[in-house]
């Protein structure tokens, strides 16, 4: 069974989270990737690491390497208009790892990229998929014009994946009308690495919605919401030095009607794709990766889209209530937000609730997750 040969279309990080696990697990993956590198280290991007993506990567020991490197996150003060609403604090529950890690994705795809090293695997770059001949029997052809006879052909070829176009899997969801600005600051002054901060921004003289920083340690953090450019989504924020790296942004809600086809599987954004809100989207990617790997070791695989998609859909629907939400909140919710919250915060099932919703565990764990606890 283990001799299997896996083909890994995409050396992101869910590519790369496919080629550990499945390495792990016994098998020989080979990965390439159209792209000359892993994302530059001065590029954030997926800086939130959820507990569940911790807890799989535990088990090759890369985990312990970002727990070394990240900043945990584990309080987020809400406030409306710069008036403190509510503080959360995640409380230990059914994870290892009850906070938000702070890595950027450079590092957490680094990272990745040693242990496949020390474990016999190089990511191919400048090498992409092309074409599937038979979905049954896989018979990839890259682009250097290799025939590769794959058993298990995995797409985690990003949101315009050359994977999921060639197996005619449609690609259904719609674009999001408002634009995200991003931008990582050094602040002037030490701030507190442990909390996070969202101010919701409801007055009318705003230049946009809610507005959310992630510390990445003492004197750097992200700020990101949605605002037409940096300056309004800055605006005259105190204490910021200067500003590292910004990207300005729009998303889409759309995601593969089929996560598998024949033994061809889509995994990451080649998948699904949604907002940052909730900072979900590699962390999902990297459960599906992960998902695949094990069932693949049981000989399960054909098990992995009746697995994956009602995880999809229901992260897909969380992220679009969210990212609504901080566009535009309805003046009913935001009512129940100020009188509800924080009396549901001094609750501790009501308070885990929440808190399980921030930390991405809303989700079912998966078995073997479970099997492992
Ligand atoms: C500005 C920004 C901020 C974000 N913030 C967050 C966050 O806070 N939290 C979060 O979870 N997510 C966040 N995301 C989303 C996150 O970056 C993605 O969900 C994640 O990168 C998806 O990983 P992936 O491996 O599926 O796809 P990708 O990272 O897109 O990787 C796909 C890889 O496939 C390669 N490729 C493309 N075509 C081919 C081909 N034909 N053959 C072979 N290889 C190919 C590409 O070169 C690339 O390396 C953010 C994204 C952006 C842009």
């Amino acid at each position: 069974m283990t001799a299997r040969c896996v083909l890994i279309a995409g050396a992101g990080p869910v590519g790369l989270a496919a080629a550990v696990e499945f390495r792990r697990r016994g098998f020989s993956p080979r990965i390439v990737d159209a792209g000359e590198g892993p994302t530059p280290d001065d590029q954030s991007r997926a800086l939130g690491v959820l507990p569940r993506t911790l807890d799989i990567l535990a088990a090759s020991g890369i985990a312990l390497r970002m727990l070394a490197e990240g900043n945990r996150i584990s309080r987020m003060a809400v406030t409306d208009d710069g008036r403190p609403l509510f503080e959360m604090t995640t409380t230990p529950g059914h994870t290892q790892h009850p906070f938000i890690l702070a890595l950027p994705q450079g590092r957490t795809e680094r990272l990745m990229i040693e242990w496949l090293a020390a474990h016999d695997v190089e990511i191919e770059w400048g090498v992409g998929f092309q074409t599937v001949a038979d979905t049954h029997v896989p018979r990839v052809t890259l682009s250097t014009d290799e025939i590769v006879a794959a058993d298990i052909v995995v797409g985690a070829d990003g949101a315009h994946s050359a994977v999921r176009e060639d197996i005619g899997i449609s690609w259904s969801g719609d674009g999001y009308p408002a634009g995200f600005a991003l931008a990582d600051v050094v602040f002037d002054r030490p701030i507190d690495p442990a909390v996070a901060k969202i101010d919701l921004r409801t007055s009318p003289g705003h230049l946009s919605g809610a507005i959310a920083m992630l510390p990445l340690g003492e004197r750097h953090g992200r700020y990101v919401g949605i605002a037409p450019s940096t300056e309004a989504l800055l605006g005259d924020l105190p204490g910021i030095g200067e500003v590292v790296w910004a990207s300005r942004f729009h998303v889409s809600f759309r995601h593969a009607e089929r996560m598998a086809k024949g033994r061809v599987f889509l995994a990451g954004d080649a998948a699904h794709v949604h907002s940052p809100v909730g900072g979900r989207g590699m962390n999902l990617g990297i459960e599906d990766a992960a998902t695949l790997a094990f069932l693949a070791s049981e000989d399960r695989e054909t098990e992995y889209e009746m697995r994956r998609l009602p995880s999809v859909r229901k992260v897909m629907a969380a992220t679009r209530q969210g990212t609504d939400f901080i566009a535009a909140p309805p003046p009913a919710a935001l009512a129940l937000l100020r009188v509800f919250v924080p009396v549901a915060g001094q609750t501790p099932w009501l308070r885990g609730r929440i808190a399980d919703r921030i930390l991405g565990l809303d989700l079912p764990p998966p078995e073997w997750l479970r099997q492992a606890g």
